[in-house]
């Protein structure tokens, strides 16, 4: 299990609002949302820094985290109107916290991104 915040979240000794979970994945808000709808998708069990340390036998894993985050987007009604999901990997992409997540953000037309 990761030693990082998100571990502690999974391990439920800091709070979060949790908005899906089942047997592989938890989904919370992200505490400093960056569009309505701001969710973090991140495995449970299996401790994955970032993107660029998965394997092909975690490719399984990381679909699950997509399609969570699209079935939770239809379940909330916001699926049609469109949404983004996003990994950071390392420090060029901003990440912060080392346990790989998938950025669900949605509720709002959204920015262009890409450009330093
Ligand atoms: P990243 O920058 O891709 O590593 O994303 C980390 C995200 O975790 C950021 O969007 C933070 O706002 C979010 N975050 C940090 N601490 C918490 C927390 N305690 N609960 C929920 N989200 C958090």
């Amino acid at each position: 299990m990761s030693d990082t915040l998100f571990g502690r979240i999974i391990r439920r000794e800091i709070p979060a609002t949790i908005v899906y979970e089942d047997e592989d994945i938890l989904a919370f808000k992200d505490i400093a949302p960056q569009a309505p709808v701001h969710v973090l998708f991140i495995p449970k069990h299996e401790a994955i820094p970032t993107l660029d340390d998965a394997t092909p036998a975690q490719a399984g894993l990381l679909g699950r985290l997509m399609l969570a985050a699209a079935a939770y987007a239809r379940s909330e009604g916001f699926a049609e109107d469109g949404y983004r999901v996003v990994m950071n990997c390392r420090e060029h992409a901003g990440q912060t916290v080392f346990h790989v997540h998938l950025h669900l953000l949605a509720g709002a037309p959204l920015g262009h991104f890409g450009t330093p």
